[in-house]
């Protein structure tokens, strides 16, 4: 006999029929009722034993975390909350679980704790609902943008180019580190290491996606990307996946709309794909937020938040007006930032994001033309002199969630800029050369796709939304 998934057997009217299926005990009551879960949809699957007919050394093998294979009727249940209930003719063990070394039990942990025993967290709701949302929010990226015409672009993971300037990178070398080779002058000599040179994890696919970008139109990349900045936030991690749309003939204007465009577009699919998940994830996100003061939660739940998003225009303003009202808000003035805002050219800290999105406009925020001194050398330089046609998307609860820009097209002025800044031309003639040959405006974005998830689920620390995450002193697994 086939195995049925239990999400299939609850769309199955129920009959007396014998199915078959298979899964891991989540719960076993009274000696009689196994809740029964294979990961196929967030319920359980009650099946009720005949436990005087069934054999002792059975019965005791049902424990929380066992596997079984059961072979049953397929009866409506009377039980509340379920509809159907499978009444067992054949149970069989297909792994032991031993409930004394068994970490997980019948009863809320915390996120903390489950962190530790990430191998076995997928096994609770909460992570099966996460999981899933992340598939979902994948799918959906490249389902909107193969739709428009996009190329998947698979950029490099190891790179030769370290001025992505996105960061602190993760080198890459076969050389032994304890005797290293050195040049005459003493230092590392990587002509010997296995590339012949320098070499690290990438931290952005951008450079080469816009190689790309200028013969193919319309690309993006999505993949992992890795910094090792020493940032143990709620918000960073040291490996995570971008998705990096590049777009030639675009501004600033087109790549704001491509970005809105595609975050509505993943968050729409999420509430349509996801509904069960994400209403289990609100519901926890509230009892969460229960334990907080009254003026410490949200004030919309996760699915009403999710809608709002999708029905609202996101606010665009400029760096300058952004400047402006954060240097008149109370919570400069009463000096409860923990970095004032007192001149323009001051880089956004996250408490200042927060604030516009979550205190001033209340909904997603487009902060574009920043002072060129913060941002990278590749951004489009104004007329003014002074700022580029960047743009950065805050989001509620996330802060920043998207970093892009117009692309500086114009061959002198791009080497201008990284002359200023000191970058090895030489090294990054292939990057040039298309400022060289045929040059076009264009423009893109990375789209961090931890913190997109993070938003859709309502988890708060980016830690519950990759499943082996990867931080400062941490790489388990
Ligand atoms: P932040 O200021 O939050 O560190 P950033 O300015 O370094 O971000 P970018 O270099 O513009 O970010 O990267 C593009 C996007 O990638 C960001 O908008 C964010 O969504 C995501 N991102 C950046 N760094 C990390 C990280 N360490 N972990 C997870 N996501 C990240
Ligand atoms: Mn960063």
């Amino acid at each position: 006999m086939k195995r049925s998934t239990i999400k299939k057997i609850f769309s199955t009217t129920p009959n007396g029929q014998t199915v078959l299926i298979k899964g891991w005990v989540r719960t076993f009551r009274n000696n009689q009722f196994i809740s029964l879960n294979d990961g196929s949809c967030m319920g359980n699957l009650q099946v009720v034993v005949d436990f005087e007919n069934t054999d002792d050394d059975i019965l005791k093998r049902i424990t929380t975390g066992a596997a079984l294979a059961i072979e049953g009727t397929l009866i409506p249940s009377i039980g509340k909350g379920q509809t159907v209930e499978i009444k067992a003719l054949q149970i069989a063990i297909l792994g032991d679980c031993d409930p004394e070394k068994y970490p997980l039990q019948p009863k809320k942990h915390s996120l903390e704790f489950l962190r530790e025993i990430a191998h076995l967290r997928f096994r609770t709701n909460t992570f099966n609902a996460v999981f899933k949302v992340r598939h979902a929010l994948a799918y959906a990226v490249h389902r909107f943008f193969n739709d428009k015409g996009f190329v998947y672009l698979h950029t490099p993971i190891i790179t030769g180019s370290d001025c992505e300037g996105a960061g602190e990178m993760f080198r890459v070398s076969t050389l032994d580190l304890h005797h290293p080779p050195k040049t005459a002058d003493g230092k590392i000599d990587f002509s010997e290491d296995f590339f012949g040179k320098e070499t690290n994890l990438t931290v952005s696919g951008q450079l080469e996606g816009e190689l790309a970008a200028m013969a193919l139109g319309e690309i993006y990349t999505f993949g992992p990307t890795f910094r090792a900045e020493n940032s143990n936030t709620s918000r960073h991690l040291a490996e995570f996946w971008m998705i990096e749309p590049e777009v030639a003939f675009a501004d600033l204007e087109d790549n704001m709309d491509l970005a809105e465009e595609l975050l509505k577009y993943v968050i729409n699919h999420a509430l349509i794909h996801c509904s069960e998940e994400l209403e289990f994830l609100k519901t926890r996100l509230l009892d969460e937020e229960k334990q907080k003061p009254q003026n410490e939660r949200s004030e919309l739940d996760l699915v009403a938040k999710l809608n709002f998003c999708l029905n609202n225009e996101f606010e665009r303003l400029t760096y300058t007006e952004a400047i402006d009202i954060l240097k008149h808000s109370k919570p400069n003035q009463k000096k409860q930032f923990k970095y004032l805002i007192d001149e323009w050219g001051a880089d956004l800290q996250s408490e200042h994001e927060r604030y516009l999105v979550e205190k001033h406009f209340k909904k997603p925020v487009i902060l574009t033309d920043y002072p060129k001194n913060i941002k990278a050398f590749y951004m489009r330089q104004n007329e003014d002199g002074k700022t580029v046609r960047a743009m950065d998307i805050l989001f509620p609860g996330i802060g920043e969630i998207v970093g892009g820009s117009q692309r500086e097209e114009r061959l002198t002025l791009l080497e201008q800029r990284m002359k200023e800044m000191n970058l090895p031309m030489e090294e990054m003639n292939w990057y040039i050369d298309t400022r060289r040959f045929g040059s076009a405006p264009h423009a893109g974005f990375g789209l961090g796709f931890e913190r997109l998830v993070l938003f859709v689920t309502g988890m708060t620390n980016i830690r519950d939304v990759i499943p082996f995450p990867r931080t400062p002193k941490n790489a388990e697994f």
